[in-house]
């Protein structure tokens, strides 16, 4: 395979270089070969005529492509610039195919797209080893088109971009030969024995700030996270505003947990109160705040090199998120600059990366796509041989940007922690250290609907120390406590891990049993009267009996948490009444 890559600023000049190139090398011409052009001009008037003009060019060639936030090539990415990338194949074959999704769902039109894709692979049999996908932007359910292309073919890696430009007048065009279209995919698929494909994500952007969860979403927007309009908690945090709003949110996007990994989702435009993203969202999609790490971006472009090399590769095609354009600025250079010794590069910044090796179904937003592609196997010999690993060093602007952002990152990390000591603090009852009375007052309600819903039983007990104002008067309050403390620990000594003990107030003290009917429920509190009455005395401290009033929750009779604990209030007061050390049954 050989790989050439033109560059240029102006379409006029692209074309000259192509013409040159035409005469020069005529003999490549002959082999079967995929042209990719993508412009940062995003006038239909002037693209109409210009792929028009380059399919005349290449007529024997297949032309797809589209309009870009900006272009990558060799070197180099310009923010005005075209890039046309034409990979002659020895073996292998390509097939295009365009579909609009005017006239059918996405369903339907990826079913057809994965039928001719085998049926290509049967017909010249040459296995599919790949496919390019470049899709317009938000008229088509991408996710839809890589679910039902991933379930179709499911080994074969899809890779390419969503084109267009949201700056000017959202246009979003797709090149097909000497057409231009306005909605709809173009599917590229590569064919051949020797052919090898490899494809790879690199994302860079970190997380920071609380976790939160998406709570009202349809598609690529989102209303509401955490249950408050998602533009408010936008703007919040970024003090970010409706004016301009894309241009300063690009570098802010949210990442998605998924497992173990990141997808970045970087918001688009803001509409009431809603937020549209450049990728789909669902309800329950925990979320963080996230930032570029630069010197992760830089080091994830050696690394890349790197396993360039190993892959070694004939041609190298890059589908890069925008917002790296914007977040690098000067450096997005260095980001794709990936050539291996003369290996050509090309590709463009995109509204949506695709990868489905790395994410079957999403669409990536914030990463950079890898693709190597080679007809000749790999050189052991080569592979071997020490690779240098250069590296680079970000401009002060950046190393600046890295240092706040760590500043971030810590300061969120320390108030997190002091966060969740506060909660366990707020927790927990100081004297005894057992959960206090409002842990329990949050889980009862937790532990009826699990009853409600399921056949389960659920029991309280309330115990209170048998006057216990007696002890305080005789032995003083600090040894009052210490009888408190060891209750408690003799108690907790006693429990089963899934039954929960609070120190309900005072003296008084609450178990909550799940999955234990009144029997167990009273076997458990008779045990505990046994052993307080036995084993509380000790050489400093006095004896102590509790009394104890069991509750079972009963569905008929009982709504609320309070109806479970003023029953066993009643069972308590009465083993009171009768002569304390006693266990009674509500
Ligand atoms: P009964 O058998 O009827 O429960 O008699 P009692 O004396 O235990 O009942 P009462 O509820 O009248 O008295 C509870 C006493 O517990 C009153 C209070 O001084 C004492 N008390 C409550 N909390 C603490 C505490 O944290 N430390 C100490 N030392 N005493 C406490
Ligand atoms: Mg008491
Ligand atoms: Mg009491």
């Amino acid at each position: 395979m050989q790989h050439v890559v033109f560059n240029a600023a102006s379409h006029y000049e692209l074309q000259e270089q192509l013409k040159t190139f035409l005469q020069t090398r005529p003999d490549l011409y002959q082999q079967y070969a995929l042209a990719q052009c993508y412009t940062t001009e995003q006038s239909a008037d002037v693209l109409e005529k210009f792929i028009f003009q380059l399919h005349h060019e290449l007529p024997k060639l297949t032309l797809v492509g589209g309009n870009a936030m900006g272009i990558v090539c060799d070197t180099q990415f310009l923010h005005q610039s075209c890039v046309l990338s034409l990979m002659f194949f020895e073996h292998s074959q390509v097939d295009v195919q365009y579909y609009s999704n005017l006239d059918k769902s996405e369903k339907q039109l990826t079913d057809q797209l994965a039928q001719h894709l085998l049926a290509t692979q049967r017909s010249t049999n040459k296995p599919l080893k790949g496919v390019l996908l470049l899709s317009t932007a938000f008229n088509v359910r991408i996710s839809v088109v890589l679910q039902t292309l991933t379930t179709a073919i499911s080994n074969v890696p899809v890779f390419g971009g969503i084109v267009g430009n949201y700056e000017e007048h959202q246009a979003s065009y797709l090149f097909f030969n000497d057409e231009l279209k306005q909605a709809g995919i173009i599917a590229v698929g590569l064919y051949g024995q020797d052919l090898r494909v490899e494809t790879k994500p690199y994302l860079g952007w970190q997380p920071f700030g609380e976790v939160m969860t998406v709570t009202s979403a349809h598609g690529n927007r989102v209303a509401t996270i955490n249950h408050q309009p998602a533009f408010q908690i936008y703007h919040y945090f970024t003090g970010i505003e409706r004016e301009n709003f894309f241009d300063n949110a690009v570098e802010f996007p949210f990442v998605l947990h998924k497992g173990e990994q990141y997808i970045a989702r970087v918001p688009q435009s803001v509409d009431g109160d809603e937020l549209l993203f450049l990728a789909e969202m669902e309800v329950g999609d925990e979320i963080q705040f996230s930032y570029g790490d630069v010197s992760t971006i830089l080091s994830h472009r050696v690394y890349a090199r790197h396993q360039l090399a190993q892959f070694q590769p004939e041609a190298i095609l890059v589908y890069s998120c925008c917002s790296r354009l914007h977040l690098l600025q000067e450096d997005a250079s260095s980001d794709s600059r990936l050539q291996i010794e003369d290996r050509a590069v090309a590709g463009f910044f995109t509204l949506g990366e695709i990868d489905t090796a790395s994410s079957p179904t999403k669409v990536l937003n914030a990463s950079v796509v890898i693709v190597a592609l080679s007809e000749q196997p790999i050189d052991e010999n080569l592979r071997r041989a020490a690779l240098p690993i250069d590296t680079l060093q970000p401009s002060r602007h950046l190393k600046r940007l890295k240092r706040l952002m760590r500043f971030v990152s810590r300061t969120t990390e320390k108030l997190y922690q002091a966060n969740k000591e506060l909660q366990r603090l707020a927790q927990i009852d100081a004297l005894t250290g057992l959960n206090n009375r409002r842990v329990i007052e949050e889980r009862i309600p937790f532990y009826i609907e699990l009853c409600q819903q399921q056949q389960c039983t659920l029991s309280l007990v309330l115990f209170d120390i048998d006057h216990f104002k007696q002890i305080n008067d005789k032995y003083g309050h600090v040894i009052g406590d210490e009888v408190l403390k060891r209750l408690a620990e003799i108690v907790a000594n006693q429990l089963d891990a899934d039954v929960l003990l609070a120190r309900y107030g005072g003296e008084e003290f609450v178990l909550l049993l799940p999955n234990r009917d009144v029997t167990a429920a009273t076997k458990i509190a008779e045990r505990l009267r046994k052993t307080i009455a036995e084993e509380s005395a000790t050489e400093q401290l006095p004896s102590i009996t509790c009394s104890f009033g069991v509750a079972h929750y009963a569905k008929t009779m009982m709504h609320t948490s309070q109806d479970l604990i003023d029953a066993a209030d009643k069972a308590l007061y009465k083993a009171k009444e009768q002569g304390r050390n006693k266990v009674v049954v509500a």
